[in-house]
């Protein structure tokens, strides 16, 4: 059984500012003992190893305004210590005069393997024309974009650009481009998030940031989209373990399960 965790946050402490600390200090305290320790390539395998779970994809971060930068390289070297580790690059059309020329260099030269944008964090929408050219470079390479959908408590965020509905443009204007909604469209959007993983092929539902045992409320006729449902913690704004036992407790078909914790994962990242 192949298992992967679709969305981790490493940083360095310094990388963050104080509001991103206090949130994450309250969801997950342990760390908050030894943030050098925990938040390394071998902490973050301990604890990958503790949940049973075997992947992890770690994403890099371009947002200043909101949470900070966790550059490209820096997230590229940290997954370089290990094969179980994935790199995800991100980009900001506010920051970069070429996000596509930024993007291409992160997948050819730092081998990473998939992108993260942040529509509420950089104040851009999921279909801005500045971003479409980075969208057919990840078409090209056949790498997944993640967006964070829906709600996000940090200050400076502005959450109308999460609307996973925007989502939609670039699913029909890329057809083999593999789209991945982060959270779901946590909070304001479940239903929209819910109807473009059943209507589009390339679209997938992942559900870090919301507690697992909420999961079937939010998403009644999850067992529609068997094959669109990733796995996710949020590390470090959950505990990696608990979100996998509460995955497990849920009362679904164990095939769907295991799809939901791995192997749906596995295809978009051709694992
Ligand atoms: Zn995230």
């Amino acid at each position: 059984m192949v298992t992967v965790d679709f969305h981790l946050h490493v940083g360095k402490y310094e990388m963050y500012p104080r509001w991103v600390h206090e949130f994450q200090r309250k969801m997950n305290p342990t760390i908050y003992l030894d943030y050098e320790k925990y938040v390394s390539p071998e902490g973050i395998l301990r604890l990958l190893d503790e949940a049973g779970i075997e992947y992890g994809v770690v994403l890099a971060e371009y947002n200043p305004m909101v949470t900070g930068i966790v550059p490209n390289e820096y997230i590229a070297e940290f997954c370089g210590k290990s094969e179980r580790l994935i790199a995800f690059a991100s980009v900001n059309p506010w920051l970069m005069a070429d996000p596509a020329r930024k993007f291409e260099e992160a997948l050819s030269k730092l081998k990473m393997r998939g992108l993260k944008i942040y529509p509420s964090y950089q104040h851009v929408y999921p279909n801005d024309e500045r971003l479409y050219p980075v969208y057919r470079k990840a078409e090209e390479f056949g790498v997944p974009v993640m967006f964070h959908t829906g709600s996000s408590i940090f200050q400076g965020s502005k959450i109308k650009y999460s609307n996973p509905i925007y989502l939609d443009d670039i699913a029909v204007d890329f057809p083999d481009l593999k789209i991945v909604m982060a959270h779901g469209g946590r909070g304001l959007w479940y239903k929209e998030a819910f109807f473009l993983a059943r209507t589009h092929r390339n679209v997938y539902l992942e559900v870090s940031g919301l507690p697992p045992k909420n999961l079937l409320k939010y998403f009644p006729e999850l067992e529609k989209i068997p094959d669109k449902v990733i796995f996710g913690s949020d590390f470090p704004g959950a505990t990696i373990k608990e979100c996998v036992e509460g995955i497990g407790s849920l009362p679904l078909p164990e095939s769907l399960k295991r799809k939901i914790l791995g192997e749906n994962a596995a295809k978009i990242l051709e694992l």
